[in-house]
């Protein structure tokens, strides 16, 4: 008995875990477990645990011999779920980075990091799909015709494989109409082989070189990179509009390829550019996986675990596919990298790009961030030497400049959102074969739909903002929270008969673009035309091909595409992306004009931009217009240098919602005072106050707010007292977040 009980003291038989499982608390939780199996348990391994009654699975982040709290009241784990860890040293080090940064819940940020599937348990074996070769005996049967002839399937089979140097997978073999056991007999006279995908990928790497010559710049670029492949170096590569950037892309991942290592790229939106991917397996014989939204949780896992095992050499991929393991890990480019697509906005918040430099940093890789409108932050990084800037100062395949024009709106006559001068110059292009793009950043048909007897107007109240109408589908529908209604034929206030929609949408505009170019062919793209799937792809082909004279559309079409037809395109309303309260809207703005302008001239024919406002005088616009983003961006970067904002000042913020004010104040204000026991003067509190959008969905938002030029101090500040704000007994009843680095919403 006692000599037991001392071996039980030194704990030889007994380990104590710290388990991350998803509730939202910042702690660890621990359980025990009996060393009386094989395996151990080792930081980095998946554990079911039971937890507060239930069964969850959680990521086991320390083991130690000694227990923390009364050894007593710890429970044992149920089981071990692998035997070897299935988060690498280096996640488990992007994790801890994260979890210092962004003082979150270590279950929530887990969630962010493994694919769903393995959060829920499933085993992390890679399902192989098997593929069916002619043998060598088989092409010798065939050749010499030596089939009895009644074999006619067989040989139909048989003369299949010997076309397809690839073979078939077993999973198409009905498309071929070939049943399971004709594969099977001739298996067994040894005509045929079932083997792995894998065995044929990676026997001959291909590389198509195209016929094109690649510009002194561009040359440069890949060089530059191509020299440092083995060491941790970020680089931006600033390129304008159709300057090659992807072609640069494209060679530099062959590099890293052929040294055996894999590429990560990330995108904004892999349903939106269907072609990015194109090109991409266009030039190279390897599958390229791909990690997006419309994936299957089966498919996200297949993807991930083909990268750990260093099978998938080319992954492209949004946001969350930063974080798939890479078991040769090569480099990783952020395409567009000015995107906001690449912040996590909902939930756990973080920023892919910071991220993607952590874990550049951590894997000793290379990180090249590709814009034509690169960020604020990023442009700062080049002028603190944190980043090395490469440019692409010219388009690739024409010499030629854009050509710009203001329209002033102010007292102009205009039909239906398009002033007079607009309208003739689009003439002026389809005349000329050029396809034009109207670009309009609201969908709908209007943003009000009013009573013009009574004034009544369509008000989502749980939002406190209006609903949009949708004139096709007689919907009302509120952009913030989604919530939608039959739009009233009459008004509901006073019955009147007299509805008027109030402004201009996408939907409306294509309805007077049809009216005044009667001729035209004209495609909508934006989120309501887009919602099938396949619809982008055939929009895509369509107005490559020049079947489509006119194009309208959103943001949408702002991002990446190649359209080498389009040489008009109009920003139709500017007015909204030039005023705005949020210090960065300038910045925003500058981007979206430059893009939008990107769409227009990108092969030889001049391009022409037309922006339609009735801020003329805007200095930005000028800006922009005369001397470009690079001009505008110095500028940017010295305002926010002398006002404080940032990168050159830290903001964090607390943000509460309830369907009650006087729960949302008394929250905040709590925090508020557990903020300032340790306050130092380095760090200036604001708040609480309303957020900006303060009713959403039915629940009101307040939000405090806090800022300093010193991060070091507004961290410590932040990992003091959050986990006694979370304690707080009136956090319990409302919905609240910490957001480090926000951006406004
Ligand atoms: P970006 O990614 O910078 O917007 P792309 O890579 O899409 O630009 O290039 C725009 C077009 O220019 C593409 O059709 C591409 O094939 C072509 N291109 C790229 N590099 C060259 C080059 N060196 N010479 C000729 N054409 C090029
Ligand atoms: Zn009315
Ligand atoms: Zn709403």
């Amino acid at each position: 008995m006692s000599s037991s009980a001392t071996l039980q003291d030194t704990n030889i038989e007994t380990q104590f875990l710290s388990v991350a499982i998803n509730v939202p608390l910042r702690r660890l939780f621990e359980y025990s477990f009996r060393l009386d199996s094989a395996i151990a348990p080792q930081i980095g391994m998946r554990v079911e645990v039971l937890f507060a009654g239930r069964v969850k699975i959680g990521i086991i982040l320390k083991v130690s011999s000694k227990a923390q709290f009364d050894r007593n009241k710890i429970k044992p784990i149920q089981r071990l779920l692998e035997a070897f860890p299935i988060a690498s040293p280096s996640l488990l080090a992007i994790y801890d980075w994260m979890q210092k940064y962004y003082h979150a819940p270590p279950g929530e940020i887990w969630q962010t990091l493994l694919p769903n599937k393995l959060l829920k348990g499933e085993d992390c074996q890679l399902k192989r799909s098997s593929v069916w070769r002619i043998t060598s005996q088989g092409q010798e049967i065939l050749q010499q015709n030596k089939l009895p002839k009644k074999a006619v399937q067989q040989h139909k089979i048989l003369h299949l494989l010997n076309q397809t140097e690839q073979g078939i997978a077993h999973d198409s073999l009905k498309y071929f109409a070939i049943s399971h056991s004709s594969m099977k007999s001739l298996a067994g006279k040894k005509y045929v082989e079932k083997t792995f995908t894998q065995t044929i990928i990676s026997s001959k790497l291909q590389f198509q070189q195209q016929d094109l010559q690649l510009n002194t710049e561009q040359s440069e670029a890949i060089k530059s990179v191509c020299e440092k492949l083995d060491r941790y170096q970020s680089w931006l590569l600033f390129g304008v509009t159709a300057s090659g950037k992807t072609e640069v892309y494209i060679r530099i991942i062959w590099q890293i390829i052929k040294q055996g290592k894999q590429a990560l790229l990330l995108v904004p939106e892999i349903g939106l550019t269907p072609q990015t991917v194109k090109r991409f397996a266009d030039r190279f014989n390897t599958k390229i996986e791909l990690l997006h939204s419309a994936i299957s949780d089966q498919q996200r896992l297949q993807v991930w675990l083909k990268a750990q095992s260093g099978e998938a050499k080319i992954i492209i991929g949004t946001r969350s596919a930063l974080f798939v393991p890479m078991k040769h890990p090569g480099i990783i480019i952020i395409d567009e990298e000015h995107d906001l697509s690449f912040r996590q906005q909902q939930g756990f918040r973080y920023s892919a790009r910071d991220i993607a430099m952590v874990r550049g940093h951590i894997e000793s890789i290379p990180v090249l961030l590709g814009s034509a409108t690169p960020s604020i932050e990023t442009l700062a990084n080049v002028d603190k030497g944190k980043i090395k800037q490469l440019s692409l100062r010219h388009k690739a395949m024409t010499a030629q400049q854009l050509k710009y024009r203001v329209i002033d709106l102010k007292n102009q006559s205009m039909r239906q959102g398009l002033s007079l001068e607009l309208i003739q110059v689009i003439q002026h292009h389809l005349k000329q074969q050029g396809q034009v793009l109207l670009f309009l950043n609201r969908r709908g048909y209007s943003p009000v739909l009013l009573c013009h007897l009574c004034g009544w107007s369509s008000e989502c109240k749980r939002c406190e903002s209006h609903f949009t109408y949708h004139h096709a589908s007689q919907y009302l529908q509120c952009h913030h929270c989604g919530s939608s209604r039959r739009a009233p034929d009459t008004c509901p206030q006073c019955s009147g008969q007299q509805m008027v929609p109030v402004g201009l949408g996408t939907e409306r505009l294509e309805e007077s673009v049809q009216q005044i170019f009667s001729h035209a062919k004209i495609r909508r793209i934006d989120r309501d035309t887009t919602r099938k799937k396949q619809a982008m792809d055939n929009y895509v082909e369509e107005i490559k091909s020049g079947e489509v004279d006119l194009l309208i559309g959103t943001q949408m079409l702002a991002k990446g595409h190649h359209f080498p037809k389009v040489t008009l395109v109009a920003l139709v309303d500017m007015d909204g992306a030039l005023y705005s309260s949020d210090f960065r809207a300038p910045e925003f703005a500058a981007q979206l004009i430059t893009q939008v302008s990107g769409r227009a001239g990108r092969s030889d024919q001049q391009g022409e931009v037309v922006i339609q406002t009735h801020h003329i005088e805007h200095p930005m616009l000028s800006q922009i217009i005369q001397q470009g983003y690079s001009a505008f961006a110095k500028q940017c970067i010295a305002e926010r240098k002398q006002t404080l904002l940032p990168p050159f000042s830290y903001h964090a913020l607390f943000q509460a919602e309830a369907p009650q004010i006087p729960a949302v104040k008394q929250f905040l204000h709590e925090a508020k005072n557990i903020l300032n026991q340790y306050h130092t003067t380095q760090v200036d509190l604001l708040g609480p106050v309303p957020s900006f959008y303060t009713k959403k969905a039915g629940k009101y938002r307040y939000q405090l707010f806090l800022e300093s030029a010193n991060r070091k101090q507004l961290h410590q500040l932040l990992a003091k007292s959050i986990s006694q704000i979370e304690q707080l007994k009136s956090s319990t009843r409302v919905r609240w977040r910490l957001e480090v680095d926000p951006i406004s919403d």
